[in-house]
This record gives C-alpha cells, sequence and structure tokens, in this order.
C-alpha cells in the first residue's frame, strides 16, 4: 500500500521527499538519547487550532470524505469489532507512517479503543503503535485515531527512561493481562471529583471539563521475546526477559498541553507542541527559530513542565 501510494504522485509523495532533507540535532539529556527534527513540512500539526469552533469550521481528514486525492485505505477490522481506515499519514515524521482512524467520526478516547489499540500491535510486530490525548498533540481531537510508525522509531523504545518524561512502562506475555495491566496504571491519571466507574476501575478525567486524564500512550508487540536465548542459563534469561515481555505499552501523563514557550513574544518563541512522539524522545519543530532556540537544557525544562509526576 505505502509504495503504490507514493507512487501515485500525491502529496504524500512530495512530504516523503521533504522528509530526506529533514535536519537533525542529537541531544543527550541526562543519558537519554533525544533528537530534535527541523522538519518544515509539519507545520500544520505544531500549530493546529484544535479549539472547538475551529474544528466544526473545518473539514474531517480522517472521515471518508475529508481524505487526500490518491490517498489509498487499508480497512483493519479489529477482534474487537471495530473498524478501522489504515492510511498513508500525508504529513509524516517517519518512513512509512500511518494513520489509524475509527471507521466512524466519533472523539478521540483511548478506552474504547485501547483493547484494539493493543491487537493492532500485535498483528503489526513491525510497527510501534501510538495514540495522542485530544488535549496532548492530537490535530483530530473530534476523530479517534492511533498512528503506526516503525519499530525503533522511538529513542524510548530502546533507552527506557524514568527521568525523561516521567514515563511508566507496562510490560507482560498475553494480551488480556497486558489491557489489565495498562488499565491500572491509566486509573493513576484521574482525579477523584471528576472520576466515573469504568468496569471494575475508576477512570475520569485529570482537568475540568476534559473527558480523559492526559496521556500520551505507546505500544509495541515482540513476536520472539518468550523464546529462550541461546548461551544463556535459566537465570540470566529470566534477567534479560524482564525487558523483553510480548506486549509493552508506555503511559507518559501530561500536565500541560502546551509549553509557556509556545505563547512567549516573537523574538523568544518557540513553537513546540509536545505529543507522545516528543515525549517519547523526537522533538519536532517546524520553523527555523524554534530550531536554532531549542538546546538540549530547554528540550528537558519543556518535557519536565509539561509531563506530570503521577508516580
Ligand atoms: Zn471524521
Amino acid at each position: 500500500m505505502f509504495s503504490r501510494e507514493l507512487a501515485s504522485h500525491g502529496r504524500a509523495f512530495v512530504n516523503y521527499q521533504a522528509l530526506s532533507q529533514v535536519e537533525v540535532k542529537d541531544m543527550i539529556i541526562d543519558d537519554f538519547p533525544a533528537k530534535l527534527f527541523f522538519n518544515p513540512a509539519r507545520v500544520r500539526s505544531v500549530m493546529a487550532d484544535v479549539s472547538p469552533e475551529a474544528l466544526q469550521k473545518r473539514a474531517c481528514f480522517l472521515c471518508p470524505d475529508g481524505v487526500e486525492e490518491n490517498q489509498l485505505t487499508h480497512n483493519w477490522e479489529s477482534p474487537t469489532g471495530h473498524t478501522y481506515y489504515i492510511r498513508v499519514n500525508p504529513f509524516p515524521i517517519f518512513s512509512p507512517h500511518f494513520t489509524v482512524s475509527s471507521s466512524v467520526h466519533e472523539r478521540q478516547e483511548l478506552l474504547p479503543h485501547l483493547e484494539a489499540m493493543l491487537h493492532l500491535a500485535k498483528e503489526l510486530p513491525e510497527m510501534t503503535i501510538f495514540y495522542n490525548g485530544p488535549m496532548c498533540g492530537a490535530s483530530a481531537p473530534d476523530h479517534m485515531h492511533f498512528q503506526a510508525v516503525p519499530r525503533h522509531s522511538l529513542p524510548i523504545e530502546d533507552h527506557f527512561s524514568t527521568n525523561y518524561a516521567n514515563a511508566i512502562l507496562v510490560q507482560e506475555t498475553d494480551l488480556q493481562s497486558h489491557l489489565e495491566a495498562v488499565k491500572r496504571v491509566l486509573a493513576m491519571g484521574t482525579i477523584p471529583e471528576e472520576a466515573s466507574q469504568t468496569g471494575s476501575l475508576t477512570i475520569g478525567a485529570s482537568h475540568a471539563e476534559e473527558y480523559e486524564p492526559r496521556w500520551n500512550i505507546v505500544s509495541w508487540y515482540e513476536p520472539d521475546s518468550n523464546s529462550p536465548q541461546d548461551g544463556l542459563t535459566a537465570a540470566d534469561s529470566q534477567t534479560s526477559n524482564s525487558r523483553r515481555r510480548s506486549f509493552n505499552t508506555i503511559v507518559f501523563f501530561r500536565k500541560e498541553s502546551r509549553p509557556m514557550c509556545f505563547f512567549a513574544p516573537e523574538e523568544e518563541r518557540i513553537l513546540f507542541s509536545p505529543a507522545t512522539v516528543e515525549m517519547a524522545g523526537i522533538g519536532i519543530v517546524a520553523n527555523r527559530e524554534s530550531f536554532d532556540r531549542l538546546t538540549p537544557s530547554k528540550l528537558r525544562d519543556i518535557i519536565r513542565e509539561v509531563a506530570d509526576e503521577i508516580i
């Protein structure tokens, strides 16, 4: 599907070409290998106006009527009964980069789709699946969607650190116990006065007038994680497997949607709008001034400013 779409010379083709010209700065922050990308084609996402008024005025680009000309759609039937559209992201960060959106126009909300997200990770073990909360970087908070990018694209996958963005890692060997374990972590993001009962767990919002806690989520599946490795004793194998379970999910709780520097006067403004990719170690800016102003210590401060410390 991906190569067919590139060959169609649609807008996706143009932006994937632009991707090869992205400038990259390596930033080691407290031993965590973050990167900064200067990608002018991402300006629409960085600057996205997701206010209800703005959303009402634009055609939804994840609904069939709003997709780009030449953009192909693959229907994915989740074992949970939901249908999702998998499409090439016309404004990519990675290559390939897919959007996975609900076949119905419904709000961005994790819990009704979390199990499907884990099934998708298992069906696409070469991809990492992520979710941007409606106040945490989603450009279409009115239309439920995940994104899928190649495994190992995000530094946090291979260099897990709780220091960088207060990440919480959940690992289990089977899908149902992983789902329950992730929900238990998600429940920690709820403030009591916003709580509502969801099954046996209480999960509500973390901020007034919002319907779910602010969070960014990353999931992937390791197909070979349970096979014993050659040359290791049982004890060694157990130790090494403690970081290699089949189902892996990282949760980032968020305090702020955007950092103060986003709203600063023009001469010191940094147009940086953290979503999952940023929390996971890849900063994206779409203009030259922000790229030059964003030093490693500034990036660390911004991530700390927007991250929430739950545990
Ligand atoms: Zn829609």
